[in-house]
Formats: C-alpha cells, sequence, structure tokens
C-alpha cells in the first residue's frame, strides 16, 4: 500500500499521529508538505512565522531522509496540489492532523471529498490538542463557554483516559518511489515573498525537544511568579513549537506531570500551573471550532464603549502603538520587542493589548491582525481567544471596566526597567525609580540622563487617568 502524509502543522516525527499511522499501515510513504499560496499571498503571517516554519521544515527534511522517506514539497492551491500529487503519486491513501481553524476545517472537507470520488481515502487523525472539541463537553454535550468548567472536565478526562504517546516510526525499508522522486532543497523567505531573518526562537523538533528539557530542568519550578516577569527566563517560549506542532502537547503534559516524580525542588503548584497555560491553549481552540464565528467578530455582543471613529486620529495614535512610540515605556518595550523580534512576553501582550482598546479606543480587531502579521507564535486561535479576553468580548472576558495601568504594571512586573532599557534605549540612562514615568522628568534630569521629552522620547500619546475616566464614561453611557 502506497500511502501520503501530508504534514501541516506538525513539524516532528516524536508522538506524531497520522505520521506513525501511515508508517504501520503502509509499505511506501511520500511525505509532502504543500505552501499555501493564496495564503503566502495574503501576507496574513509575517517573516517571523514564516522563517521559524521553514527552519522547523528544514529539520523535518532531514529528520525524514533519517527514516528513508525524503520530504516533498509543492507550492499552490492545496486543494489542487493535494489531489494532483495522490494521482500522479498513485496513492491509495492520504493521511493527516486535523486542525480546528475554520478555514482549513473547509479545505480539508474539499479535500476529502476529491480523492474520495478518486477511490483514494483519507484518514484524519487528532494531534494539534490532548483533546479535541467534542471530547471535552458538559454532561449534556454542550461546548464549554467557561474555562475553569472546561478545566475541571479536561482533568478528568485525562485520568479517564490517561492519554500515552505514539512511537517515532521505524526507518522504512522500501521508499522506492519516495527516492525516486527529485526532492529539490526548500524555498527560501525571499522566494516566498518574506524578508530573511534568523528566528528569535530556534525552530526544528529537536530545538523544540532541547527547549523543553531546559525548562522542565529550571524555570517550571519558579513558573508561578516568573512567568509574570518580563525581564527573565521564567516561561517556556514553545509557543511558537506548539503552533508548528514541533512538540506534541501530550508529550508536553506528560513530561511535566513526569517531573514532579522527580527528585529535586519540584514544586507542584509551579508545573500545575504551567498545564494550566495548556489547557487553555486547548480551550481556546475548543472554543474557534465549536465557535467559528469568533474568528470574524465577538463571542457575545456585550456593552462596551464603541472604538474610536476612523480618521486621523485614529490612525496616529494606532501607528504610534504599532511602532511603540506612545510614551509609555513598556508599552513600547513590548512593541519594539514585537516588531524587531517576532516575539513579545505574555504579561506585555496582555498590557500593550489593554491600553490599545481602552486608553486608545481602537478596535481589537486591528491589534489581533497586527499581532497576527508579526508574531512569531501567530495563531488563530490563542490569538484571538486573548484579544476578546483583553476587550471583554470573550468567553472568559477581562471585566469590561477592568482596565490595566500602563505605569503600574510596569512598576510591578519590571521594577528595575530591565526589560524596558532592552528595547527603549533612549531610556536607557534612567535610573529605576524614573524609567516607568520619564514624562515627569524635569529638564535638569532630562538633560542629566540624556533623554529629552518629546523630541528624544515621546510625550504620553493620552494621559492614562484621562483616558480610564472617558471609557468609563462612555461604558455607562451603553449600559443604559
Ligand atoms: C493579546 C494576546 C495575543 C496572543 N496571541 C498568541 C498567539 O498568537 N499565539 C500563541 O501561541 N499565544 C498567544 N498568546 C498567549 C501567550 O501570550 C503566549 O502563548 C505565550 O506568551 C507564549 O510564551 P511561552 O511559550 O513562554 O508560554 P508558557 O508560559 O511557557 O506557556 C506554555 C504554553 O501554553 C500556551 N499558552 C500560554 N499562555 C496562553 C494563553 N494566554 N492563551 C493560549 N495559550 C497559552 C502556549 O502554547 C505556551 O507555549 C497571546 C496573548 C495575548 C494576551
Amino acid at each position: 500500500m502506497r500511502g501520503i502524509i501530508w504534514f501541516r502543522r506538525d513539524l516532528r516525527l516524536h508522538d506524531q499521529s497520522a505520521l506513525t499511522a501511515a508508517c504501520a499501515e503502509c509499505d511506501e510513504i511520500i511525505p509532502l508538505f504543500v505552501f499555501d499560496e493564496p495564503l503566502l499571498q495574503s501576507h496574513e503571517f509575517g517573516s517571523a512565522c514564516v522563517n521559524f516554519m521553514l527552519g522547523c521544515l528544514e529539520n523535518l527534511r532531514s529528520s525524514l531522509n533519517e527514516l528513508g522517506i525524503p520530504l516533498q514539497w509543492r507550492r499552490g492551491d492545496q486543494v489542487e496540489e493535494v489531489v494532483h500529487a495522490a494521482r500522479e503519486w498513485k496513492a491509495d491513501r492520504v493521511y493527516w492532523n486535523r486542525d480546528c481553524e475554520p478555514r482549513a476545517i473547509d479545505r480539508d472537507r474539499r479535500i476529502q471529498q476529491r480523492l474520495e470520488d478518486l477511490g483514494i481515502a483519507a484518514q484524519t487523525y487528532k494531534d494539534q490538542v490532548v483533546f479535541e472539541a467534542g471530547e471535552v463537553t458538559s454532561v449534556s454535550g454542550e461546548p464549554f463557554q467557561r474555562y475553569s468548567a472546561y478545566r475541571t472536565r479536561w482533568w478528568s478526562h485525562w485520568y479517564a483516559t490517561k492519554p500515552i504517546t505514539v512511537p517515532v516510526p521505524q526507518p522504512m525499508k522500501s521508499a522506492h518511489l519516495s527516492e525516486q522522486l527529485s526532492s529539490f532543497s526548500l524555498p527560501t523567505a525571499d522566494e516566498l515573498g518574506y524578508a530573511s531573518m534568523t528566528p528569535w526562537v530556534e525552530p526544528g523538533e529537536r530545538h523544540a525537544r532541547i527547549q523543553l528539557q531546559r525548562f522542565l530542568d529550571g524555570p517550571i519550578h519558579r513558573y508561578a511568579d516568573g512567568r509574570n516577569l518580563p525581564a527573565i527566563d521564567g516561561s517556556s517560549m514553545l509557543s511558537p513549537h506548539f503552533r508548528f506542532g514541533t512538540l506534541s502537547p501530550r508529550e508536553a503534559v506528560l513530561a511535566a506531570l513526569g517531573s514532579l516524580s522527580k527528585r529535586g525542588h519540584v514544586s507542584r503548584p509551579d508545573v500545575l500551573t504551567w498545564i494550566d497555560e495548556l489547557i487553555w491553549r486547548e480551550f481556546f481552540q475548543h472554543v474557534l471550532a465549536s465557535f467559528p464565528h469568533v474568528a470574524e467578530g465577538p463571542f457575545r455582543h456585550v456593552a462596551v464603549p464603541p472604538p474610536r471613529e476612523l480618521g486621523p486620529e485614529r490612525d496616529a495614535l494606532f501607528q504610534a502603538w504599532c511602532s511603540g512610540q506612545t510614551g509609555y515605556p513598556i508599552v513600547d518595550a513590548g512593541m519594539r520587542q514585537l516588531n524587531q523580534t517576532g516575539w513579545m512576553h505574555n504579561r506585555v501582550r496582555m498590557i500593550v493589548a489593554s491600553f490599545l482598546i481602552k486608553d486608545l479606543r481602537i478596535d481589537w480587531q486591528s491589534g489581533e491582525r497586527y499581532f497576527l502579521r508579526h508574531l512569531l507564535d501567530a495563531d488563530l486561535a490563542a490569538n484571538n481567544g486573548n484579544w476578546q479576553w483583553c476587550a471583554s468580548t470573550g468567553t472568559d472576558a477581562m471585566r469590561g471596566y477592568r482596565i490595566f495601568n500602563p505605569t503600574l504594571q510596569s512598576k510591578k512586573f519590571d521594577p528595575d526597567g530591565t526589560y524596558i532599557r532592552l528595547y527603549v534605549p533612549e531610556l536607557s540612562g534612567l535610573p529605576a525609580n524614573k524609567i516607568h514615568e520619564p514624562h515627569l522628568l524635569s529638564s535638569d534630569e532630562q538633560a542629566r540622563y540624556g533623554c529629552h521629552i518629546g523630541t528624544g522620547y515621546p510625550a504620553p500619546i493620552v494621559d492614562h487617568r484621562r483616558a480610564r475616566q472617558e471609557y468609563l464614561d462612555l461604558g455607562k453611557q451603553v449600559d443604559r
């Protein structure tokens, strides 16, 4: 039997459901990756994401070579390319792992239908999550709309089903056709229409596994506090790996739980807090799959203040936010980190999102699109779920009138300004007690620290106290 394994967001060999099944069932395997031409041309995702993906593919290619099944790639419309490859290579079956995004579900349905019309079987598997939407539901079978209830059920399902990983396939002995097919080098980012850059997080399955181990050996045991401090190595930085499937979430949960049985300073609450974040990730995938309208608009229509009207003032404020020129150091550090590296710390993501929506009163979807285009870990479900949380329109929304004070957040989570100094060099000479509010510097201090407000570093583009009050007043009006 000849099978095609179509790689998508699962660029690894370990605990890879479709790959393991294909290798067990077929005598000949042809691994395929299709660069989605319309998606690439839309530039919905940016260079950071594309360069990371290319690095992962390069790593996958060398691992597949060792298995004796060289990776083939194509570029074009995914439906046409997969169907064409299956016909050309006379495949009996095409294997892939399922995706929760509405667009991907629609695409997969169309491919499955076309393959079935040709008498080719499509075999699909769960892989991106430990539990898919539909597996973790309320007693009456309804999808959960609150994280806490979902989480409780997730854990009971975990203990009831005891998930295990699937083995890495053995080298294939007779992949004749696959070897005959010429395997060209992968396209470069430039060839795909994106700027080349070195990914901020090392791409590829090998690095994902090293990074997981490094995290489990140290930072996880201080995670509950450490994850909030952007200046330290307090979180796993594995999100791009989960995004491209270079690490299996099932394996990550098992490894984290396994670390509890090792000797040493293992902190159960820290480990469970980290697994909670993986469950948040699954929860947002469950929300997207169960309520696909969230991809286009709010999960629920709630009375929140309307965004500022379109026009030059709104555009200038949005531009200042995008380029990290708001005059709020923690916001500017976050946005500049994003623009330079494709990464932003989670606490800072929440601060900049709240600032955009509540201080600047700009629609959350503009922020969502900007993040998608710049993040290394850009992921529709996680990005949308978090933006909706910050905008108070989501499932577990931030309380409507809770508004982050960017200065207090900055003082609390980056007390000595280490993170700010990394990305806002204009402020690098300021002492810790001045760095969070540089606009309060006297002219003598500005001269002493070499930081001139208005010319060297912007004055705040809005006054937080006034913006907060305006937001609250507008909120009272829409609440009536
Ligand atoms: C406005 C906003 C937009 C975001 N956009 C994305 C996005 O596009 N892609 C993305 O992967 N994450 C997104 N997040 C969630 C979170 O910021 C990142 O997952 C996290 O910063 C990644 O760092 P880490 O791998 O070190 O996470 P860790 O703290 O080590 O957490 C482990 C894993 O859990 C998952 N996770 C952690 N926090 C969240 C969360 N709040 N929601 C969903 N999953 C989570 C990630 O897969 C992460 O790798 C967003 C958060 C906000 C506030």
